[in-house]
């Protein structure tokens, strides 16, 4: 069955332009730990496996999650094994996993599996490959995987990966790479680090105490920000990425993305339109990255530039807000006709309390104009189960989808709902995730106000995913073992969490107290807990903070 794999492999290759194909003297098998439509569709994981074969003497091969077929296969006996060269896991001598989403845990350990890798660093000896991991979850979070992973590299890759993979290309015994990449500003070595719990079972520290200071790069204009490999086969399809900013300052209460990646950059104008000059030459379409597009000082002069070159721009999420008829024309210049607004509540009261301040009725104007202005197809995202929430504002999301269609009328709206999962390094921190049976209330009265109504999709996220999601976010190490459990019920969590010994509610639904330590604390992201807690508290009261003033303000820590 091998060679099908192969030639599936290979099939996959011939789809793409810019693979890189080299051999070097440290192997790095660069995993995503998702499927490869997932995977080749994360710009970050393209910048890794870029800066890493920019190394002189390290060749990074991709590895992605085989499908659930070609996991059937892989488990009659075959060894996983990597794209470009078809070189088996166990041969590289690195394992580097890129983990945005904890959703993804699971799928770590099924690569070890199917690598026939051990699971846990202790009982991978010199043999074995050295087992590195970074990304936007373990950034927040890395315990649940702790004993699983040799080194973490925590913060943003540009710098730390060339340093990191310097140390590991010495070649010496696992315990002095250790040793040294401990010293490495950044990573977080999970094995020299004792967890310890006070006897109600929370969190108390590490022994010894520790602070590990994340990496953060200021220069983003010196590196690449545009996509590595295009290839039809991902979400995007044969789209050309740009990364226009990093971070966000909007302050929104519920986003980790943005606190841990504080302050927001942009990148600068000229090197965005050198990308899309480069995107242009390969004919390709360019889809603009950031978590605050309409914020970039010269978007509109970017937009023009693609347009003068005829490339057609997509453009991320979109404040409505910030929606006016110039970034609308803006916006039909580039052909784009689906529009994704985050209202996030259903009424004014409860968007403020995330630290959102537009109105419902700047949402519904920005829907009227953008169906003007030849949108076709309007995204809206909402969450359920915010602090200080009541069935008036869950009632509200169906209202406000109602309103929307009737200034949209033949488009198609479509509401995205899913429960808060209040993640570390957020002001909702010390929040529980609400109820499953309180969830499923919640979108019933949502189901219920838009009955009957025409044009509305709703698109209910499974609560129980989120509950899972919840419970590897604000998880200790302890959480390890119910992720091996996972993987020995066939990725079952229903199953997995009736035998876990450990109470996941513990985890999910308890409202963390004031002064609780919290397992992600040593992570040193700049940000003060005491502001962190000062905004969870200025929810309950809708209270506004402002967004970044970079480099005037000093509100959070970080500057
Ligand atoms: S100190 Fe102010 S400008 Fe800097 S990241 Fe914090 S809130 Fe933003």
């Amino acid at each position: 069955m091998i060679w099908r794999l192969k030639e599936k492999a290979k099939d996959i290759l011939s789809n793409e332009t810019g693979t890189i194909f080299k051999e070097a003297s440290l192997r790095v098998a660069l995993v995503y730990p998702n499927t490869y439509e997932i995977g080749t569709s994360n710009l970050g994981f393209q910048l890794i496996y870029r800066i890493l074969n920019s190394i002189t003497n390290i060749s990074a091969e991709r590895v992605y999650l085989p499908d659930s077929e070609d996991i059937k296969l892989y488990e009659l006996g075959e060894d996983l094994f990597s794209l470009e060269s078809q070189r088996q896991i166990g041969e590289f001598d690195v394992i580097a996993f890129s983990i945005p989403f904890e959703g993804d845990y699971i799928n770590v350990l099924k690569i070890l599996e199917l690598s026939k890798i051990p699971f846990r660093s202790l009982d991978r000896g010199e043999d074995y490959p050295l087992v590195i991991a970074g990304g936007m979850a373990t950034l927040l979070n890395p315990e649940p995987l702790a004993p699983f992973i040799d080194a973490f590299i925590i913060g943003e890759g540009e710098y730390i990966t060339r340093e990191v993979f310097e140390i590991v290309a010495r070649r010496e015994p696992k315990c002095k790479t250790l040793e040294r990449l401990s010293e490495v500003q950044g990573v977080y070595i999970p094995s020299f680090f004792k967890p310890i719990y006070n006897q109600d079972g929370t969190f108390a520290g590490h022994l010894p105490s520790l602070r590990v200071q994340k990496r953060f790069v200021d220069d983003l204009h010196l590196h690449p920000a545009g996509s590595t490999i295009l290839t039809k086969n991902t979400t995007f399809s044969d789209m050309y990425l740009i990364e226009v900013s990093r971070g966000c300052g909007g302050a929104c209460r519920f986003c980790a993305e943005g606190f841990v990646y504080r302050y927001p950059r942009h990148r600068d104008k000229d090197s965005i339109i050198a990308e899309i000059k480069k995107a242009k030459e390969m004919g390709r379409r360019v889809g603009l990255i950031s978590p605050m597009l309409l914020d970039h000082p010269d978007l509109k002069e970017i937009i023009a530039e693609a347009k003068k070159e005829g490339i057609q721009a997509s453009l991320s999420s979109l404040r409505a807000d910030a929606l006016d008829e110039d970034m609308l024309e803006t916006i039909r210049m580039s052909g784009q006709k689906t529009l994704t607004i985050a209202p996030e509540a259903g009424s004014d009261f409860l968007r403020r309390s995330v630290n959102k301040h537009f109105t419902n009725e700047d949402i519904t104007r920005s829907a009227e104009l953008s169906y003007k202005f030849g949108i076709t197809n309007l995204k809206l995202y909402f969450m359920v189960g915010l602090p200080g929430e009541t069935d008036e504002d869950v009632k509200a999301i169906g209202e406000l989808g109602k309103a929307i269609r009737g200034v949209f009328p033949r488009g198609k709206v479509t509401i995205g709902v899913n429960p808060l999962v209040p993640k570390p390094w957020t002001p909702f921190q010390w929040a529980p995730f609400p109820k499953l049976k309180d969830v499923e209330r919640k979108y019933q009265i949502i189901k219920d106000e838009v009955k009957g109504a025409s044009g509305i999709k709703l698109s209910l996220s499974s609560p129980r995913l989120f509950y899972i999601q919840a419970l590897l976010s604000r998880g200790s190490r302890r959480v390890s073992r119910f992720l091996e459990l996972a993987l020995e019920e066939k990725g079952s969590y229903t199953k997995a969490l009736r035998k876990w010994e450990s109470n996941p509610d513990f985890y999910t639904y308890r409202e963390r107290r004031a002064d609780e330590t919290f397992p992600w604390d040593f992570i040193d992201h700049g940000i003060s807990k005491r502001f962190l807690r000062k905004e969870y508290d200025k929810s309950f009261e809708g209270r506004k903070t402002p967004e970044c003033v970079v480099p005037i303000c000093k509100l959070c820590g970080v500057c």
